[in-house]
């Protein structure tokens, strides 16, 4: 299984992403997530990256494609792989292309989570995120069993800074903005395949299967 999970920041890309990794046993990539790490690490990259990131804009693609490339390249990603929040512009999604190439693991499909706005709203104002192994709650739709703690790994959550509602209207114009147009760089590939975004979690796996099924992808 080979996927781009591809839609607006809230859309369950991160959450849906950690439900079918476990099912289907494949590697979660999120750029988002090697961002922060960087940033908690204190790495040069990760510097240069907290300043856009804070801004609720795009780091730039030659910083996001050389970690992203040398991920797909030192790690094995041949039983699979789940790609969150890359590719975010067409430059990222051509490199991205010419990266699966060399490697001859072409995507499968790329599913597009459509979401309202304000489910977008809702859930990134309520996100709460595990600082240990990233895992994604919400305070109402997803809490934890005990509050301000990772049910997976007993680690403290947090809200991002960037999940402020200032900082998330930004990322929405910025989606429109840079990030939308793949939606025809990828039916053109006829990769595409739209999935509903305001759906609850369960909801949404449930669909996700039933389009793997269809294409023959499980
Ligand atoms: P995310 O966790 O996917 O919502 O990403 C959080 C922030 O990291 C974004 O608002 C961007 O600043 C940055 N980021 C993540 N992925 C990318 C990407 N593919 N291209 C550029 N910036 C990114």
């Amino acid at each position: 299984m080979r996927l781009v999970l591809l839609g607006p920041p809230g859309a369950g890309k991160g959450t849906q992403a950690n439900v079918l990794c476990k099912e289907f046993k494949v590697l979660h990539i999120s750029t988002g997530d090697l961002l922060r790490e960087a940033v908690r690490n204190k790495a040069a990259v990760g510097l240069e990256a907290k300043a856009y990131m804070d801004k609720g804009e795009l780091v730039p693609d030659e910083i996001v494609t050389k970690m992203i490339t040398e991920k797909l390249k030192d790690t094995d990603v041949s039983s699979g792989f789940i790609l969150d929040g890359f590719p975010r512009t067409k430059r990222q999604a051509e490199i991205l292309d010419k990266a699966l190439e060399t490697l001859r693991l072409p995507l499968d499909m790329v599913v597009y989570f459509e979401t309202k706005e304000d489910t977008i709203l809702r859930r990134l104002t309520g996100r709460r995120v595990c600082r240990k192994c990233g895992y994604n709650f919400h305070v109402t739709n997803i809490p934890p069993k005990k509050e301000g703690v990772c049910d997976y790994c007993g680690g403290e959550l947090y809200q991002r800074d960037d999940d402020k509602e200032v900082t998330i209207r930004k990322r929405i114009d910025v989606y429109n903005n840079q990030t939308k147009e793949l939606i025809d760089y990828y039916t053109e590939k006829k990769l595409l395949h739209k999935a509903s975004g305001d759906l609850e979690v369960n909801a949404l796996f449930s669909e996700l299967k039933k389009g793997f099924k269809e294409s023959g992808m499980i």
